[in-house]
Formats: C-alpha cells, structure tokens, sequence
C-alpha cells in the first residue's frame, strides 16, 4: 500500500475544470492571471462540500463518485459564478498589477 496522505478531490477536480473554463474560448475577455485562477478556485471551494481522503484507494473510488455528468454540470455552474463575482471584483485590477 502506498504512504497515506490528505488530500481534498473536490479541490483537484475544481483546480482542473477552472484552468479548463477559464482558457476556453467562453472566458477570453477575463483576467487569467494566478491571482483571479486562485480567487475563483477558492470561490468555488467555499460554497462546494469537501471530500477529504487519506490513500489512493479512497481517491479513485471518490474521483468516480464526484465525476458523474450532474455533479460536473453542479461545479461548472458554480465555476462560472465565481469567474463572474471575482471579475467584478474592484481591487481585481490592482491585485493583478501587483502579481505581475
Ligand atoms: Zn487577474
């Protein structure tokens, strides 16, 4: 058996499907800086339950868990608030100046 470790799936599945969003043809007018990808994730993360596990086990069999079509549908649509909200957001410029 592998080391045990923690891990939160529902934020590896968030982190992949906002990269994935965010370069997509929809959200080329939004800042994809690390700081705005960073402030949706944890948007995201906020509003959406955790699903910690500790071995590689319980991470494949929650990865099948999360990935049905209606709990991607549920996360896309929260994504796509949280792209929006971080967007409007007033010191969004000034953080992005000061990063890059
Ligand atoms: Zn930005």
């Amino acid at each position: 058996m592998s080391k045990p470790f923690l891990v939160n799936v529902t934020e590896e599945i968030v982190n992949g499907l906002v990269k994935f969003l965010l370069y997509g043809t929809e959200y080329q007018t939004f800042c994809h800086c690390d700081y705005c990808e960073k402030e949706i994730a944890a948007d995201v993360l906020n509003q959406l339950p955790s699903y910690y596990v500790s071995t590689a086990e319980a991470r494949d069999q929650a990865f099948r868990k999360l990935k049905s079509p209606e709990n991607i549908e549920m996360i896309n649509k929260q994504i796509i608030l949280s792209i929006h909200a971080v967007g409007k957001k007033p010191d969004h410029k000034k953080m992005s100046n000061l990063s890059n």
